[in-house]
């Protein structure tokens, strides 16, 4: 399965990325995992990328279209893929079209924009692996500690309100449109996000069964 996640930040594309990747047995890739892994490493586009970032905007297509092009052709990639936060305005989406990586379809997670203000105040990511979790809807096994690698949690820079708003506006002005750009192409599939993070899984993988 070829499939793109779409929705607003803080959505919930991550978790459910997580959960279908098992199913399916099919890598996420996450392009804002990759450029916090750059910038954590210090390379050079990661420091390009981090004013962007911070501030809540949209680091350069051509930044992420080098960036997707790559790990795509890594053989991973073979039996499909879950994108996780790529494409996110309609020129990415035109040139992953036009390198050949064919998409099945692409799911958008809905999510009324004061929600996602509520969720965001709450999320924590892990510093070292990216896993995310939420103190009030997904809470780590033990308090501030990742499950997966025993690191400190901590609050993402862009997760702070000022910049969550600026991000929103992000969302609605670039990366909304590309579900009419899916619409029209018959693959996208609509899911409504959900207070409960397995009540949404359900519903996003009953979507899944009319995917090929
Ligand atoms: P979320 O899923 O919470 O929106 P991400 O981790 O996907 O957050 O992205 C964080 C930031 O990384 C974005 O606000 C943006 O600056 C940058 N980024 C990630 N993916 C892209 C993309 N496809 N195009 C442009 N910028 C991106
Ligand atoms: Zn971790």
């Amino acid at each position: 399965m070829k499939l793109i996640l779409l929705g607003a930040p803080g959505a919930g594309k991550g978790t459910q990325a997580e959960i279908i990747s098992e199913k399916y047995n099919i890598p996420t890739i996450s392009t804002g995992n990759i450029i916090r892994a750059a910038l954590k490493n210090g390379t050079e586009m990661g420091l390009k990328a981090k004013a962007y970032i911070d501030a809540g905007n949209l680091v350069p297509d051509d930044v992420v279209i080098g960036i997707i092009k790559e790990r795509l052709s890594e053989k991973d990639c073979e039996n499909g893929y879950i994108l996780d936060g790529f494409p996110r305005t309609i020129p990415q989406a035109e040139a992953l079209d036009r390198m050949g990586f064919a998409i099945d379809a692409a799911l958008s997670i809905e999510v009324a924009d004061e929600e996602i203000v509520k969720r965001m105040s709450g999320r924590r990511v892990c510093g070292k692996c990216g896993a995310s979790y939420h103190t009030e809807y997904k809470k780590p096994e033990r308090d501030g500690i990742c499950n997966l690698c025993g690191e400190d949690l901590i609050i993402r820079k862009d997760d702070e309100p000022d910049t969550v708003k600026n991000r929103l506006a992000v969302f609605h002005d670039q990366t909304e449109p590309l579900k009419e750009y899916y619409k029209t192409s018959g693959k996208l599939l609509i899911v409504e996000g959900q207070d409960k993070v397995e009540d949404t899984t359900r519903l996003v993988l009953t979507a899944l069964e009319k995917v090929k």
